[in-house]
């Protein structure tokens, strides 16, 4: 049963927030496109497998987890987390083509494509010996001690493993059915009473991780970003406020609705929290009134009074 299903990554929608707000001269621009390209890369990658899970009829009671993030020496975050009766199955998605090779000592993962080009990659047996150790020491914060089962699957029928890893299970994608019916050759070591505790406990969890204000990721000043409300329909970025609504002086539509994006947008890129000044500093607005009202009105939850008052998304 899946209680988690596939979802794209959300973070693409804030990189592609953060690159048009920028100038493409910018030093850190060039890394958003490459950053995105890998996360679309491994989501395609996940998605796949999650397409095989969906048809799969698994001889087992299973629940499916897509993108658990979990906390436990630190945060880690599994591609896919899935209870079975034989414990619990970390499943390790990669999305990387070409002619790969496991090499060790230092442990890493070299890519070798058509062309010629290589690219090094962080070890993924590595990684999922990590998350087991991980993922054992966040249920025993529950007192629960059960075996911690992983593979790590290659989505793309355009990789090929030359030299695999010793002593963690890489699997191609089309072995995900075999691989997972053959988890019964294993004892039954979890009772549906277990099974159903386990599950409570990672439904309880929160799905995603605390969301960083971007530019504090990249190191980029907020003087950096251009400012202004985005117009929809033609993607200038200065919208400007005229009575009840919004102007885009490059294609002459309005939006009395445009701001609402432009704040979340600065509670992605900038900050949690937003003030007076700073709403109409990012908004362009040069009216203090106009400012609070439009705070008033975009569902947010006031704090503090008068001169202290800041506003944050209603959803933290
Ligand atoms: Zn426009």
């Amino acid at each position: 049963m899946i209680l988690k299903p596939y979802s794209p990554t959300k973070y693409v929608a804030r990189l592609s927030e953060l690159a048009e707000r920028l100038s493409p001269q910018h030093p850190q621009y060039s890394r958003i496109p490459k950053e995105i390209g890998a996360i679309k890369a491994g989501d395609y990658g996940e998605e796949i497998v999650y397409k095989e899970l969906e048809q799969m009829k698994l001889p087992y009671q299973s629940y499916i987890f897509h993108k658990m993030f979990l906390y436990a020496e630190c945060a880690f975050e599994l591609d896919y987390l899935i209870i079975t009766p034989y414990g619990i199955l970390i499943l390790e998605v990669k999305n990387i083509i070409g002619e790969l090779e496991f090499s060790t000592n230092p442990s890493q993962l070299i890519q070798r494509k058509d062309d010629g080009k290589i690219t090094k990659y962080p070890c993924p047996a590595n990684q999922l010996n990590e998350y087991k150790y991980q993922l054992s020491q966040f249920f025993l914060q529950y007192n629960i001690s059960i075996p911690i089962h992983g593979v790590v699957i290659f989505a793309s029928r355009n990789s090929f493993i030359k030299q695999s890893a010793n002593g963690v299970k890489i699997i191609y994608r089309n072995e995900m059915r075999s691989y997972l019916r053959n988890l019964t050759k294993n004892n039954s070591t979890l009772s549906k009473d277990n099974m159903e505790q386990i599950k409570e406990i990672l439904l309880r969890r929160p799905s995603s991780p605390p969301t960083i204000p971007l530019i504090d990721h990249f190191s980029i000043p907020m003087e950096d970003l251009k400012h202004g409300v985005k117009c929809k329909s033609c993607g200038f970025i200065g919208m400007h406020k005229i009575i009840r609504t919004w102007y885009c002086p490059t294609c002459k539509k309005t939006n009395s609705k445009a701001h609402l994006k432009a704040i979340s947008t600065y509670f992605s890129l900038c900050k949690g929290s937003i003030t007076n000044q700073e709403c109409r500093d990012f908004l362009l607005l040069n009216n203090r009134n106009e400012a609070k009202i439009i705070l008033s009105n975009s569902e947010l939850v006031k704090y503090g009074k008068s001169s202290t008052t800041y506003y944050k998304p209603s959803h933290n």
